[in-house]
């Protein structure tokens, strides 16, 4: 260990080595020779879905993000789940998390930074008080506005405990499987969602796919996004962290947007936001061009390859400034509160038109980077 590793964090380190021992020891032990009640498994599974959206769909998108507004007994009960999965109050994990967004891959200022490796994301950050894991609660003042977070934020403890041990052994005594409840439902799901959770900042800054930005080490990796409800689009959303969804592309999985759509549809959720597709279609060909004109080969037909994607880049930068000035036109027609229909349907064709052209020359691009991967071309 080098002079500079901070000391142990205790409490953390005894708690999940605890809980990761019993997970792997007690669990099989008790299910190999008492066998665990289907009510044990019933809300083993009850709970990884609630825990694991409390904090994707509230915590998450939410409160660190306030990429939607929702009423105030779904704050409640997504408080009540968040606190189930045993991460903190909403308060201490959104000021946290948004240090993350701000400072990502900073080695210093990142809480849980790629940087310092796989495990250092993954746990390590809790193991050891890094003060780079101290939550900075002035990036979370808008926070203390919302009852419900200072609510839970002052009972934190008390809700952790009652309903990470309380409930169970409830439901236990109800059921007449105390120990399988206890083991299922509360160790095995903890620890299951516990390490899900972590992936997103091992696993999602390490190993996928950067189609938005190649800025920094967020990826999209469609097992993360399985394995927590929709978050494994990563590098979408670090590229755009005020969107409500994450998984932006119709066939992804991303049952937390599902989700708020339905309860959009409810009115127990309003004022979503999302990114425009033309902002979106413009990051993925931006990331595709500095891929392409940093791709270095050299010979005769490498030159031509060159000049045309050096044409195409042209034609991006036209599209993007005719973009910007549809936008201003946009913005003072609804300043000067024009309802001209006419001057509305226009407007609307011009951003399609627009749309249109990145997507054909997204296509263009798809072509130019397969002729430049075959030998022959730069032969
Ligand atoms: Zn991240
Ligand atoms: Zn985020």
């Amino acid at each position: 260990m080098s002079a500079h590793t901070p000391p142990v964090a205790w409490t953390s380190a005894i708690f999940f080595a605890l809980s990761n021992l019993a997970a792997l020891t007690l669990v099989p032990w008790w299910g190999l020779t008492q066998g665990f009640s289907g009510a044990a498994w019933l809300f083993f599974g009850l709970f990884l879905v609630l825990s694991g959206l409390g904090i994707t769909v509230g915590y998450h998108r939410l409160w660190a993000h306030r990429s939607f507004k929702a009423r105030g007994p779904l704050r409640v009960i997504l408080a009540l789940c968040g606190a189930l999965a045993l991460q903190n109050s909403i308060y201490n994990w959104s000021a946290r998390h948004r240090v993350h967004h701000g400072y990502v891959d900073d080695v210093e200022r990142d809480p849980h930074s790629i940087k310092r490796g796989f495990w250092h994301a993954h746990m390590g950050w809790m193991l050891r008080n890094w003060p780079a894991s101290r939550a900075d609660y002035s990036r979370a003042k808008d926070l203390t506005k919302d009852p419900v977070v200072m609510w839970q934020h002052r009972h934190y403890w008390t809700l952790v405990w009652g309903l990470n041990l309380g409930l169970p052994l409830l439901l236990g005594l109800v059921f007449g499987d105390v120990i399988g409840m206890l083991l299922l439902a509360g160790v095995l799901r903890l620890v299951l969602s516990h390490h899900f959770t972590f992936f997103i900042n091992s696993l999602a800054h390490w190993w996928g796919w950067r189609p938005y930005s190649d800025e920094n080490t967020a990826v999209d990796n469609g097992l993360v996004a399985l394995l927590t409800w929709g978050e494994g689009y990563h590098n979408f959303h670090h590229a755009f962290q005020g969107d409500y969804r994450n998984g932006v592309r119709w066939w992804q999985y991303d049952p937390s947007k599902w989700l708020i759509n339905l309860l959009a549809w409810t009115g127990l959720v309003h004022d979503r936001r999302w990114t425009p597709r033309f902002k979106i279609l413009r990051a993925r060909l931006h990331t595709e061009f500095r891929r392409l004109l940093n791709a270095d080969a050299a010979g005769p037909m490498h030159d031509t390859w060159r000049a045309t994607v050096e044409r195409e880049y042209q034609h991006f930068r036209d599209t993007v400034n005719q973009w910007q000035q549809v936008q201003a036109d946009n913005m003072r027609a609804g300043r000067e509160a024009l309802n001209d229909r006419w001057l509305r349907t226009e407007l609307r064709t011009r951003f399609k038109e627009l749309e249109y052209r990145l997507k054909m020359q997204r296509r263009r691009l798809r072509a130019l980077s397969a002729c430049h991967r075959t030998p022959s071309a730069s032969a």
